[in-house]
């Protein structure tokens, strides 16, 4: 096989026993790899109505036929698993030079399972692969495992590790994988089932090469696409330039930034951290993942105070919007601190700022009841509460829980912001009408990135205040092509250069499998339907779909979306015209006749 290894690595933890296993080309032409096959396996493998935290959930690391081959921004890996969050179909992604790694030792897709019941470490050394004791690892933060690994394996070059810190190993329903210092696998909780299987990391070195199916066209493939990502505004300038924070002013001069606990949709001080005051106070260069030519991350070292000397990659718009937006945290060396913080401690930025903010929100209303006061815009409250919830020490202990779980031990089921049980990301729907729909719909949870719907409403191509129909098949058709995407796998922010074609081309020339557009676009609808089934077995129907009660009942407080709120039966037919699109019931069930049109036989 081409592109493909064509292998699988299977750890059984509780056995300490690994195998290599064969994947077959059908398999790999129908879910692609990465997002595909990791959904393919987990629908295979994982039994309904299980525990997220039991050992019979799995964590399954894949990559796809790009992975390990220059192609720009195709660094990337997909870990799928249940989540602890949701209870559901999860999958999350991550960059940096961990990925590749995957694939020069020679697997498409690593299976984790069991439970150890020592911590342990697995160290993947091309064909020589070893369960590793890592009780002395046990503790420490993500920085200090990816040193003293790749420090006791002798080789801090060409050794990359994908690791969880102490949020992981505490079960924090949140915490993260993180790889290369600063980069996560974040949403959903992937960092706790690896801490519920005692796997403290996975440090590979892998040296072969990728085979590809034609090499002349390979070639020129690469120079077709870097022609067009030095056209791209987005891959030449945004990214390069501005990173994601570049989006901190679109949000705030359209009135979707989210904050205060999701009551207004502009933060007064947000200039605090737009990309040129990160230029003049923290940023000192540019940093991609491997193979990428728009390097979107942003290295930086805060100058002066309590913090100076602190290194990091980052903020990006996600955590800022979590922090400065929801908690109201208007410095930006504490935002830099509090990124800092949770990237060593291992947790989603995402879900932990709204967390955080929702505790603040509960603690004003009284229903929160703390020995010490929980204050919008205090940082050093926030630094306190993210180490407690790490710990799972006192009030930390409740909300390491997500939002959904500590609403419903408070009483306050209305006041929480999530869908599915997942907090969603910096795009409030209510400014935003193509985000209501894809957050709803979004098999993870209020995710951003399955559909990145937001693009649509900033771009004027509908009307964001509006829940006209007219973006229903535009959202599904970005929902498959990025599953697409997940699973060849290629960075998001490649989404304009890539489009059907270009996918299509892509992977004909490295897999010389040559699919049509077609086929590939099926394959894109496979992968989502079956990641809904996953949903479905699970007992998920369209009560789930929905947004929380305050997007349909509080209006946004300031800004130019002053007012808005997501009109309840309008959205309710946003969801009709979506489900029958997709070939699913008015319950969002996919009917058989689609499942067997997909191949979904089973
Ligand atoms: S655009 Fe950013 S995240 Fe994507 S591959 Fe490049 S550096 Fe990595």
């Amino acid at each position: 096989m081409y592109g493909y290894t064509g292998k699988i690595l299977r750890v059984n933890l509780t056995k300490l026993k690994v195998a290599e296993e064969e994947l077959s080309e059908e398999i790999l032409k129908l879910y692609i790899g990465g997002k595909g096959l990791g959904a393919k396996i987990l629908y295979d493998e994982v039994e309904p109505n299980i525990d997220p935290l039991s050992p019979e959930n799995k964590l399954i690391f894949s990559v796809g036929p790009v992975n390990g081959t220059n192609i720009p921004l195709s660094s990337r890996y997909c870990v799928t698993f249940k989540s602890p969050l949701t209870g559901g179909y999860a999958e999350s992604l991550s960059g940096g030079h961990f990925p590749p790694r995957i694939k020069w030792a020679g697997y498409d897709a690593i299976i984790i399972e069991g439970r150890s019941e020592k911590p342990v470490y697995l160290w993947i050394d091309d064909d020589k692969v070893e369960i590793k004791d890592a009780s002395h690892l046990w503790g420490r933060d993500t920085f200090e495992t990816e040193d003293m690994i790749k420090e006791e394996l002798g080789d801090t070059k060409n050794i990359k590790v994908a690791c969880i810190g102490p949020a992981g190993e505490n079960l924090v329903r949140y915490a993260c994988i993180c790889n290369d210092y600063w980069r996560q696998a974040g949403r959903c909780g992937a960092g706790a089932v690896m801490g519920s299987k005692k796997l403290k990391a996975i440090a590979i070195r892998g040296t072969k090469e990728v085979e590809l199916a034609d090499v002349d066209a390979y070639r020129e493939l690469i120079k077709e696409i870097m022609k067009k990502v030095k056209e791209d505004p987005l891959t030449s300038e945004a990214y390069p330039k501005r990173g994601t924070p570049g989006m901190v002013i679109s949000a705030n001069t359209m009135g979707f930034f989210p904050t205060r606990h999701w009551h207004k949709g502009v933060f007064e001080k947000y200039e605090e951290f737009i990309p040129d005051t990160l230029w003049k106070r923290l940023w000192t260069k540019s940093k991609g993942c491997y193979a990428c030519p728009s390097p979107c991350g942003k290295l930086g070292e805060i100058k002066e105070g309590p913090y100076a000397g602190l290194k990091i990659e980052g903020p990006e718009y996600e955590t800022i919007f979590s922090f400065a937006g929801l908690c109201e945290i208007d410095k930006l060396e504490d935002l830099v601190k509090i990124n800092d913080l949770c990237d060593r401690l291992g947790m989603d930025t995402i879900s932990a700022g709204n967390v955080v903010a929702f505790a603040m929100e509960a603690y004003e209303t009284g229903k929160l009841k703390t020995s010490f006061p929980i204050r919008f815009g205090d940082s050093e409250v926030v630094i306190k509460l993210l180490e407690m919830i790490a710990k799972r020490q006192d009030v930390g202990d409740l909300l390491a829980e997500g939002v959904k779980r500590i609403s419903e031990k408070l009483g306050l089921e209305g006041k929480a912001i999530h869908v599915k049980g997942l907090e969603p990301a910096g795009y409030d729907p209510r400014a935003l009408r193509s985000m209501a729909l894809a957050f709803a719909v979004s098999t993870r949870g209020a995710c951003h990135l399955r559909a990145c719907a937001y693009a649509l409403d900033i771009s004027g191509k509908v009307d964001r205040f509006s829940e006209s129909l007219d973006r229903v098949a535009l959202i599904k058709d970005w929902e498959d092509r990025f599953a697409v995407m997940d699973s060849m796998v290629l960075c998001r922010f490649g989404r304009t250069i890539y489009d059907w074609d270009m996918l299509t081309k892509i992977y004909n020339t490295i897999t010389g499998l040559n699919i049509s557009v077609e086929e590939l676009k099926k394959a894109g609808e496979r992968i989502i339907t079956l990641a809904r089934m996953f949903n479905v077995r699970e007992g998920f129907t369209r009560k789930e779909d929905t947004l929380p009660p305050r997007f349909f009942k509080e209006p946004l407080e300031n800004g130019p979306a002053k007012g808005q709120i997501v009109t309840r039966e309008r959205f309710e037919k946003l969801l009709d015209k979506y489900y029958k699109l997709r070939g699913w019931d008015a319950e969002g069930k996919p009917l058989p006749e689609k499942l067997s049109e997909l191949k979904i036989t089973e």
